[in-house]
């Protein structure tokens, strides 16, 4: 390193300053201080080499050039390190991706790689979805159709599974060959809408029921009228008291006599509420009983609800087979006021499914439509 020597002239002195700050800028490192301090690169730019003058260059002694110039190699050394470096770990990269390919081929990866699947001309699949198989009906089974022909009412029901199975098949339209019209059969359903065919229909088994007392000379088809006589001695072994009844069946004929008195009395309008037309009354089934108080003597049909008979009939009726036909509430539906005393058989079985549904009238218990007017 240049020496300084004071007693040069000033022009001299200042130049050789200039030259040995220069030098000392291109050879000196940074201390470890000024290099955290300083975050440019102690290697000097080649902007900076170039802004050390030509002249001052010439004037670095030869021992300095030499450390740059070894300097300058380092760094190429480094630099070439660096690159077969970066190329290996490109090439080793490179390799495993392959490898991966060849072995299982990545679905995500290529998916990724290859953008969404391509729809094709045609449009996609439409998915197949197979209809659920139509529940079987019980008009193709030769044991129900065959319980069906003998007539047999309680076979019949029992054929399909029950009470619940029964009204379930009829109120989901499976079973056709079960007519709710069929008169003779305990499952008819008889409304505003639903006249009897013929119209003066009459039941051919009528018996006047054993051990009951009745008020009118009025019978019942037999199933009904055995119902009956059960019921009303168990409500007496129950202790709630006789149970009699005043009308039961009804002829066409009857039933004109009855309809025109209740029309001459109240008018049609209020007439249609309490009784039926012609052809239309459920008492011309021989299904239906108007049953009455009796304590000594019998009371009235209005006597029945309040009554400890009537309680009892509300509670047990549908163990023998019957149901109350017209409901508190349900005019919107049956189209009569509320007869606590109306029973219309419906035979056990299915008396058994609509109590256990909560059912309060035969239409909706067969899911057939309201019928309030004619
Ligand atoms: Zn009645």
């Amino acid at each position: 390193m240049t020496s300084f020597d004071p007693e040069l002239s000033p022009r001299r002195a200042a130049r050789a300053e200039a030259e040995r700050q220069a030098t000392a800028a291109l050879t000196l490192p940074p201390s470890p201080a000024s290099r955290s301090a300083n975050t440019e690169s102690p290697v000097p730019s080649r902007r900076e080499r170039r802004a050390a003058s030509p002249r001052s260059r010439a004037l670095v002694p030869a021992v300095l050039r030499g450390r740059t110039v070894a300097f300058r190699r380092r760094l190429a050394v480094l630099a070439l390190v660096a690159v077969v470096v970066l190329a290996g770990v490109i090439a080793i990269g490179s390799a495993v991706a392959a490898r991966h390919d060849a072995d299982a081929p990545d679905t995500a990866v290529a998916a990724s790689l290859a953008g969404p699947p391509a729809v094709p001309a045609e449009g996609l699949p439409v998915p197949v979805i197979s209809e659920a198989p139509a529940p079987a009906s019980p008009c193709d089974d030769p044991t129900f159709t065959s319980a069906l022909a003998s007539g047999d009412d309680g076979a019949t029901i029992a054929a399909i599974g029950g009470g619940e199975a029964f009204r379930a098949a009829v109120a989901s339209g499976i079973a056709p060959c079960i007519s709710l019209s069929d008169a003779n059969r305990q499952w008819v359903v008889v409304n505003k809408q639903r006249p009897y065919d013929p119209a003066d229909y009459r039941p051919g088994d009528l018996v006047m029921p054993d051990d009951v007392r009745a008020l009118e000379e009025s019978a019942l088809r037999r199933p009904a009228a055995d119902a009956l006589t059960a019921m009303v001695r168990a409500a007496a072994d129950a202790g709630a008291g006789e149970i009699g009844y005043l009308s039961a069946f009804r002829s066409y004929a009857t039933q004109e006599q009855t309809y025109a008195g209740r029309v001459a009395v109240r008018g049609v309008e209020e007439a249609d509420r309490e009784s039926a037309r012609p052809g239309f009354s459920e008492h011309q089934s021989g299904l239906a009983v108007d049953i009455v108080p009796c304590r000594g003597s019998c009371g009235t049909l209005d006597d029945v609800a309040g009554s400890s008979q009537g309680a009892w009939v509300r509670d047990h009726a549908w163990e023998f087979g019957f149901i109350t036909r017209y409901d508190v509430g349900r005019t919107d539906v049956t189209g009569y006021e509320p007869e606590a005393w109306h029973l219309r058989y419906i035979g056990p079985e299915l008396a058994k499914a609509y109590r256990d549904g909560g059912y309060t009238t035969l239409e909706e218990f067969f899911g057939l439509p309201a019928a309030p007017v004619y």
